[in-house]
């Protein structure tokens, strides 16, 4: 029969389909389609929700049926864009299930928060190549084979002419698009570096892992300043080459921006980038371009992960060991794990590099699950650096100091020989602690269990769980004696105070996450660096991580100690590779690297793993620990936290949870106990702690254990599947 009436046909025969929303609201609601609308799973659609006229959603699945039609209502429109893609969708709902997450809390991270259509003006950033018309170096090079790079770079007028064949790149042909894409592979070759014989074995390695185009999980395990930046960076171009989309990603901003200008000048095209940093309307046009294809390259934030991207061939994790990867608010997941899982549903490679891989990571490589790729060298000339203890117990030093003597006389050496230093403690503000001479009191935040961290640069005490802040009280709360408060212990401003008055001729700078706020400031302060108008630079963590600056040969770190109190299981690896990262800032190119460690515990396995070397036997000795204790990878872990205003109330709510557990012998429960930070923004904080052996399934069990218990709305349970802290 052929009825000339007839509709298009739909992908979708249902009447009704379930559309998700990015919202925290469970799997969506059912909706009628009406018969006018051709859509399909993935559809881009606005229905109505409540009083709201017009929700973005997503067409998920056919409807589900729970509720009947004629209560529905219907979709109201269908977004110009093209659906979303499956592999999207799977991930979304794998994301979902595993982390205990409604799924529309994860569409939103896809949306890119909230999602704004293109408007007409709107000109999206690089396509295929982005091409400078005039590719000058922003950073002076400093190796020679970065030179010769320069050397052969394509004039300005070629790369201009074919940068625009790329941006007419909607009405070129196939044939031609297949020109201008090998015309391009050529041009990145003649930017790529002259690999060293390691280099260039796992570069191919990982090359051929792009050209299978299937899942595969590849370690990069190089020591610091040994090129594995470079080395992936073959990888990338073998995708570009391929015309296809390649995400890097990097645990911090701040490092987006350090790598940028290398990563723009090794590739001839501007990454495009995804973090929360972004204005609007960077947001809006970097979206529309990942999702149609136009940008290839993506340099982002864990976030970036969620991205629709029209076809992905690539992901590389740098610094994968990062607990900068595992989110803990909102939606509670580790970008790393959550990047294999990614690359796993769209059946493509992944690379994880570090210098200092994680536990998990390295037993996985034992498992046989992933690849091993491994750099021994420093690239060129450079050598590891020499790796010297302080031991603070026969150092004479005066109160209210915190630098040794043979640590001073180190930097001052350095800087008079025109080489850089680094000062590294893992603490903001000038003082940890300031308390009342008079009675003893510590200044408390007043809604955390958290200590007033006095700051010089604002003038005032602040709290670093909540962002509460005061001015230092005259008088004592508790016993009312008059100016008799005093800071106790150092931050790294009481450090830069120091080097003030020790070492005046020191041109320095503090870099912290209160100081670099942006990836703006951190560029500024790498230029600073490069130029070397900075000769001591004092820090917090956010400078132990991939940063490579030349002139640098001496690290001092305060308090190597700091990080290995409190009780964590994971805190020794913790402190291991975060100062091994510290440390592998120094001496990356023709001068030598020294790094002294002022310790109270120089026989502490770290001290000493860190002093000769011997990463693996120290892996090896805390893989046995976590056996031993059944602990991840050889068992698993979930946390429950209840937070409420009422104390009580949480403490009755836990139990109550605890009370509920299914009986499992393959898990036990541990608590309710009062969460480290017991009271956070005034809500009390109880956890349970959930322990299972490797084959249990947590997050269905937890699933179902909590779905039945009626919970007040004064109560949040959060649950963290696979937390970064054991405590
Ligand atoms: P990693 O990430 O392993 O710490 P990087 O990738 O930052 O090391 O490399 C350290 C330095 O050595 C960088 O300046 C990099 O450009 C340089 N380098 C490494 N390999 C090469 C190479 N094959 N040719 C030229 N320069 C290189
Ligand atoms: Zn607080």
């Amino acid at each position: 029969m052929n009825d000339p009436d007839a509709k298009p046909t739909k992908n979708l025969r249902q009447e009704t389909v379930r559309v998700l929303l990015p919202l925290p609201l469970g799997d969506g609601y059912d909706y009628l389609v009406p018969p006018s609308l051709t859509l399909g799973k993935g559809s881009f659609v606005t229905v109505p929700l409540g009083r709201k006229e017009e929700v973005i959603g997503i067409v998920w699945d056919e409807g589900s049926g729970k509720v009947e039609a004629s209560k529905l209502k219907a979709i109201t429109s269908v977004l110009d864009l093209a659906p979303l893609d499956e592999t999207t969708r799977r991930f979304v709902d794998w994301v979902a299930g595993y982390t205990l997450t409604p799924a529309g809390s994860i569409l939103k991270m896809v949306l890119g928060g909230q999602l704004r259509p293109l408007k007409d003006k709107d000109k999206l950033p690089c396509t295929l190549a982005d091409f400078k018309t005039n590719l000058s170096f922003p950073r002076k090079r400093e190796s020679s084979a970065e030179c010769q790079r320069g050397k052969r770079l394509m004039s300005a007028a070629d790369a201009a002419q074919l940068d625009s064949r790329f941006r007419g790149n909607d009405e070129v042909g196939e044939n031609n698009a297949q020109n201008i894409l090998s015309e391009y592979g050529n041009y990145i070759d003649t930017l790529a570096p002259v690999l060293s014989p390691e280099q260039e074995s796992a570069a191919a390695a990982l090359t051929a892992a792009v050209k299978d185009n299937t899942f595969s999980v590849t370690l990069l395990d190089g020591v610091t300043g040994s090129g594995k930046t470079e080395v992936y960076g073959e990888a990338l171009a073998q995708c570009f080459k391929d015309g296809r989309q390649a995400l890097l990603l990097l645990p911090e901003i701040a490092m987006t921006a350090a790598l940028f200008s290398r990563l723009e000048a090794r590739f001839g095209l501007a990454p495009t980038l995804w973090h929360s940093g972004l204005t609007e309307k960077q947001r809006r046009l970097n979206w529309h371009a990942i999702k149609q294809g136009k940008a290839r390259f993506i340099l982002g934030a864990r976030s970036a992960l969620f991205l629709p991207y029209a076809d992905l061939g690539l992901i590389v994790v740098d610094e994968e060991h990062e607990g900068a990867y595992k989110q803990e608010e909102g939606v509670i997941y580790h970008g790393r794990d959550m990047a294999v899982v990614r690359a796993n549903v769209g059946a493509i490679p992944i690379v994880l590099a570090s210098a200092t891989p994680s536990l998990e990571t390295l037993h996985n490589v034992q498992q046989g699950k992933y690849r091993h790729l491994i750099l021994r060298r420093r690239f060129g000339e450079a050598s590891m650096p020499t790796i010297k203890i302080i031991d603070l117990r026969h150092e004479k030093m005066p109160t209210q100091s915190f630098i040794s003597d043979p640590l001073l006389q180190a930097l001052q050496s350095a800087v008079e020989n025109g080489q850089q230093a680094m000062l590294f403690l893992n603490r903001r503000g000038y003082a940890p602690l300031t308390l009342c001479r008079a009675c003893g009191l510590r200044l408390q935040c007043p809604s955390c269990t958290s200590w007033m961290i006095e700051h010089k640069r604002t003038g005032r005490l602040h709290c670093h769980q909540c962002g509460y802040n005061m001015t230092v009280p005259k008088a004592c709360p508790t016993c009312g004696a008059e100016d008799k408060f005093a800071a106790c212990g150092p931050g790294i401003e009481r450090i830069a105070e120091e080097i003030a008055v020790r070492l005046p001729e020191a041109r320095t700078a503090i870099m912290a996450s209160d100081t670099i706020a942006d990836a703006k400031a951190a560029q500024a302060m790498v230029k600073q660096m490069d130029d070397h108008a900075i000769d001591l630079l004092i820090g917090t963590q956010i400078m132990a991580k991939g940063y490579h600056f030349p002139r640098l040969t001496t690290v001092g770190v305060i308090d190597a100690d700091l990080g290995l109190a409190g009780g964590d299981p994971r805190a020794a690896e913790r402190t291991f590779q975060l100062l091994q990262q510290v440390a592998g800032r120094s001496g990356r190119a023709e001068e030598a690297g020294t790094v002294y460690l002022q310790t109270t515990n120089p026989d502490h396995p770290v001290m000493r793993a860190l002093m000769a070397g011997e990463r693996d036997a120290f892996m090896q000795a805390e893989m046995r620990e976590r056996k031993n204790y059944h602990l991840p990878p050889f068992g698993r872990l979930a946390t429950i936290t209840v937070a409420g205003a009422d104390k009580q109330q949480v403490i009755d709510i836990a139990r109550h949870i605890a009370a509920a557990s299914p009986q499992n012998k393959n898990m036990r429960i541990l608590g309710p106990a009062p969460a480290p930070f017991a009271i956070l923004r005034g809500k009390h904080r109880y956890r349970l702690m959930v322990q299972a052996g490797r084959g249990v399934s947590l997050s269905s069990a937890i699933g179902a254990w909590l779905a039945p218990l009626p919970l007040p709305r004064t109560i949040k349970v959060q649950v963290d599947i696979d937390p970064y802290s054991f405590l």
